[in-house]
């Protein structure tokens, strides 16, 4: 099943609004395994209007349009996509009667236009408007099936919610359940490479790659009557999963990298210390972010010049000298000196360049991670990261999130 979504109003194409709606309702289709081929936006004008919806009607199996239900002269989507399938305008009488409450309660005179308001095509599936006044409607035509919706996305959003999502999953029992499964240091085409074959030949459920901010994830989505069963599925299709890119999966859902760690440290029981040079705080920053940070971070220290990091951290001269502050025995040392110097169980240490220029002549990008307490001996990971100041040290962070979770 696809759709195609036509969204209607002359601001959007005038730059005056964003096309949130079309964003939304993309969102919403894939979670129920709708898929999304085509956005259009067509200004307030019927012959254009209409020449979308045939593209539309030609292409998709469902076409949902929103904006335009208004009751100004300017708001056409009705009379446009009421032509379009050769019937009438007839008046919904329940959503007549809400209108002409909401002027009777409000003690304000009913305009004609906003009679209009309550004109649906006839035949048509009226969604109701939980938060304003225009009705929206389903129908089934020769082509496909339309929606209409209203354009304002508080109208717009509790009626798909509340309306047309039960109906498109065809009033059966059928329910969806997705699950998010994350990844770190893997990148998108990698990942899909890697998961091909499944990717193409699952149907239920179906797996989704979704990528930002140096993430993946994997969107699985399964359509079921059953909840139980809906989980054996996702377990089953996640085990075929990780079989092949296990060693980059860190979590599910909504928790990213440095919160998965502050539960992780908070479950384990265990704290942590953090020497920052050129990431200088985000480390101590982004862990306190979460609540309950008191249980399992001990302090940070920026050692942002070589003297902060000889003085306070007690990182030796030599290293200093014979392989610069940029190198993994710097990185070994503040890592054990800053655990020792907060009495953790663990320390993490950065120290890298951000760039743009070269530093000790190693290029930007050029970082090492220590971490100490895990092991006998300090672990460092050496890292190549690209991209500006802020994202190569965001990287890094990231990274150390982790490498803190896989040890
Ligand atoms: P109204 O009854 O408010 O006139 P309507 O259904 O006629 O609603 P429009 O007149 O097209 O809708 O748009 C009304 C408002 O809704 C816009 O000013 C804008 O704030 C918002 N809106 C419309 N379309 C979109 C869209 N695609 N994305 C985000 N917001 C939108
Ligand atoms: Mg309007």
């Amino acid at each position: 099943m696809n759709a195609e979504i036509i969204a209607v109003g002359s601001e959007l194409l005038l730059g005056q609004i964003t096309n949130t709606n079309a964003q939304y309702l993309s969102k919403q289709l894939a979670e129920i395994g709708i898929d999304v081929y085509v956005h259009t936006v067509v200004g307030d004008n019927e012959k254009r209007l209409a020449n979308s919806l045939e593209l539309a009607a030609e292409r998709a199996d469902i076409v949902i349009l929103t904006g335009g239900l208004g009751p100004t002269k300017d708001d056409l989507t009705k009379e446009t996509a009421a032509a379009f399938c050769g019937r009438t305008l007839v008046h919904d009488e329940k959503a007549l009667q809400s209108i002409t409450d909401f002027f009777e309660k409000r003690k304000r005179p009913m305009t004609p236009n906003n009679k209009k308001q309550a004109l649906v095509i006839e035949g048509s599936t009226v969604l109701t408007n939980h938060t304003g006044m225009a009705p929206g409607m389903l129908l089934e035509t020769e082509k496909c099936t339309l929606v209409l919706m209203p354009g304002p996305p508080r109208e717009m959003q509790p009626m798909f919610e509340l309306e047309l999502k039960p109906r498109l999953l065809d009033g059966s029992g059928t329910a969806i359940t997705s699950r998010v499964l994350r990844y770190f240091g893997i990148g998108e085409s990698q990942l899909e490479t890697d998961l091909e074959d499944l990717i193409d030949a699952q149907i239920n459920p179906t797996i989704a790659p979704l990528a930002g901010n140096g993430e993946v994830k994997l969107r699985l989505t399964v359509k079921h009557t059953d909840a139980d069963e809906a989980e054996r599925m996702l377990d089953e299709t996640e085990q075929l999963i990780q079989k092949r890119v296990g060693e980059f999966f860190y979590g599910y859902g909504e928790i990213g990298l440095m919160e998965q760690l502050a539960i992780q440290l908070k479950r384990a029981g265990q704290s942590i210390s953090a020497a920052e040079s050129f990431t200088a705080g985000m480390f101590t920053a982004g862990l306190t972010s979460y609540k309950g940070a008191s249980e399992i971070f001990s302090g940070g220290l920026t050692a942002y010049s070589s003297e902060v990091k000889e003085n306070m951290l007690q990182v030796s001269k030599e290293t200093i000298r014979q392989s610069g502050v940029v190198s993994e025995a710097c990185a070994m040392e503040m890592a054990e000196n800053v655990r020792k110097l907060f009495s953790s169980d663990i320390g993490v240490s950065f120290t890298g360049v951000a760039g743009p220029d070269p530093q000790e002549g190693k290029e930007p990008g050029t970082a090492y991670i220590g971490i100490a307490g895990f092991k006998e001996e300090v672990l460092v990971f050496p890292l190549s990261l690209s991209g500006n100041r802020q994202a190569i040290r965001e990287r890094a962070i990231k990274y150390s999130c982790f490498y803190l979770l896989n040890e």
